[in-house]
C-alpha cells in the first residue's frame, strides 16, 4: 500500500529529503508516485514521510493494498538500476 499526502499538507518539504526512493516531489502540495513508494519497506521500520510529518498528511492509499513481498520487490527492482 502507498503512502499518499492527502490535501492537509501544508507544504512545508520536510518529506521530501527523507525518501529513500525519491519518490515525493512538489507540486502546489506534495505529491507520491506510488509506484516509487515502498512505505519505506527495505530501508526503514516505518514510513518516513508520515514520521516527520507536522501535520500527519502521510497516510495509506486504501486504493493501493499491497504486501510486504510486493514492497520489498519494488524497493529491489528500484535500488537495482
Ligand atoms: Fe518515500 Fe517511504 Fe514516504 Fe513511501 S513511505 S513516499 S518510500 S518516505
Amino acid at each position: 500500500m502507498a503512502i499518499i499526502i492527502t490535501d492537509e499538507c501544508i507544504a512545508c518539504g520536510a518529506c521530501e529529503p527523507e525518501c529513500p526512493n525519491q519518490a515525493i516531489s512538489e507540486g502546489e502540495i506534495y505529491i507520491i508516485d506510488p509506484d516509487l513508494c515502498t512505505e519505506c519497506v527495505g530501508a526503514f521500520d516505518e514510513p518516513q514521510c508520515a514520521a516527520v510529518c507536522p501535520v500527519d498528511c502521510c497516510v495509506p492509499d486504501p486504493d493501493r493494498e499491497e504486501t510486504k513481498e510486493d514492497l520489498q520487490a519494488r524497493y529491489e527492482k528500484i535500488h537495482s538500476k
